[in-house]
This record gives C-alpha cells, sequence and structure tokens, in this order.
C-alpha cells in the first residue's frame, strides 16, 4: 500500500562544526513550562519545554532520544526530542492525529503558554551510530522528529548523511525548511534534490 505520495532525497551532506557532549540519564521527572507554541506544518505545532525553575537545567539531548509528557488529563504520551546538545531546552513536535484518544489533541487545543507540566527526564531508544562513515536517515511523516534531532548532530559531528523524507505534501512536511537550510549550510550548496 502506498502510504506517501511523495518522495524526495535531500542529498548528501558534510558538515564542519565539532561535536558535544552526551549527558547521562536517568529516569525522572521534572517540572517544564511551555514556553512557546510553533506551527510547524499543517497539524504539526512544536512545543519548547524550559526548566519550570530557576537555576535548573534539563538533561542534555541525545539524538534520537524521547520524553513522556504527563498531560493534565491523566494521558501520557512520549515525543522525541528535536534539539541535540541542548539542555536549556526541549522541542518536540506533535502531530494531531484526527482519531486521537487525548493525548495530541490535548497538546493541540488545551495546552498554553506559560502553563507547567510534568515531563520525564529523556531515554534513548533509538540512539544514533555516531562512528558511521556515512548515513541514511530514512523518515515518514511525524517520524522526521528524532531523524531531524540525528541530522543535526550528524552535521555536528561533521559527518556524511543523506536523508529520504516522505510526506504526504510539502504542507504537511514539518521541518522542511530547516532541513533544507541545514543541508545548504552542511554542503555550502544547494542539495540535488531527485
Ligand atoms: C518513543 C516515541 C516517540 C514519539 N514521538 C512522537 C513525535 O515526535 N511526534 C508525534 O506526534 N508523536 C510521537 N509519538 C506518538 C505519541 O506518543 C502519541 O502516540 C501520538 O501523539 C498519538 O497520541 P493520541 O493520544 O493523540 O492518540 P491515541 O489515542 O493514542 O491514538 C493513536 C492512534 O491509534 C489508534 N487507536 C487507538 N486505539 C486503538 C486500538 N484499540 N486499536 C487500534 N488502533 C487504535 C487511533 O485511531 C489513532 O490513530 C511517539 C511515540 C513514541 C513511543
Amino acid at each position: 500500500m502506498a502510504v506517501f505520495t511523495s518522495c524526495k532525497r535531500l542529498g548528501d551532506m558534510q558538515g564542519v562544526s565539532p561535536p558535544s557532549t552526551v549527558s547521562a540519564m536517568t529516569s525522572k521527572h521534572m517540572k517544564a513550562l511551555v514556553f512557546n507554541l510553533r506551527y510547524e506544518a499543517q497539524g504539526v505545532i512544536s512545543v519548547e519545554l524550559r526548566p519550570a525553575e530557576d537555576g535548573v537545567e534539563f538533561p542534555r539531548v541525545e539524538a534520537g532520544a524521547h520524553i513522556d509528557l504527563h498531560l493534565s488529563n491523566g494521558l501520557i504520551r512520549s515525543y522525541s526530542l528535536t534539539n541535540p546538545g541542548e539542555s536549556r531546552r526541549y522541542v518536540i513536535a506533535v502531530l494531531k492525529d484526527k482519531n486521537s484518544r487525548g493525548g495530541s489533541s490535548h497538546i493541540h487545543e488545551q495546552l498554553r503558554i506559560g502553563q507547567t507540566l510534568q515531563i520525564s527526564t529523556p531515554r534513548n531508544h533509538f540512539a544514533l551510530d555516531e562512528t558511521a562513515s556515512h548515513s541514511v536517515l530514512v523518515a515518514g511523516g511525524i517520524g522526521i522528529t528524532p531523524i531531524y534531532s540525528m541530522l543535526q548532530r550528524l552535521r555536528d559531528l561533521g559527518r556524511s548523511a543523506e536523508l529520504i523524507y516522505c510526506a504526504r505534501s510539502r504542507a504537511e512536511a514539518a521541518y522542511l525548511e530547516s532541513i533544507e537550510a541545514l543541508m545548504t549550510s552542511a554542503q555550502g550548496h544547494p542539495p540535488p534534490w531527485r
């Protein structure tokens, strides 16, 4: 069954910057402030979370890691972190599921800037092999979130990578512009699309 109507190859990438350190992760809860909400694509918003208490930092984000959001309606849902290397904020992107039983719909309809919520510390069940000489990343739809994180990490490590990103339409493809800019900056010229 064909799920996606378009599939673009985003070309090869060679990064330039030095690596960042990887944090140790334990499974605890933290209080987070909803610092920003942003439209990312049709049906997708990003949520920027910051520590709710002064002087506190989150564990540093690893590419591929996710956190659990403890929503005020009692539901717990997992979301991949999209900003590797950072510890002052976590950024997730959430697709509003048309058949949501209350997780993504709650985030889209009820979550507001200034609210606080409990989140778990990150766990990484999808760790990136940072030693590979070349990485081929494949993402479909909202599955781009951990892949986008990996792409940024590989760019920072100066590794070679290519991305195949499938989406129903460009309008529904989250982070497309950022990825194109990342690819362009990594290569020094526009990516060869095909
Ligand atoms: C590690 C991890 C990372 C994730 N990262 C992201 C991310 O970055 N962005 C993101 O948007 N999502 C991510 N998810 C998915 C996210 O956790 C939620 O599952 C998603 O937001 C849907 O939650 P919901 O409550 O809206 O939908 P739910 O109510 O959980 O429903 C989800 C889907 O399952 C179907 N469904 C419900 N009940 C049944 C049933 N009994 N039988 C069959 N089908 C059923 C529904 O029709 C619906 O289509 C991630 C999940 C994991 C585990």
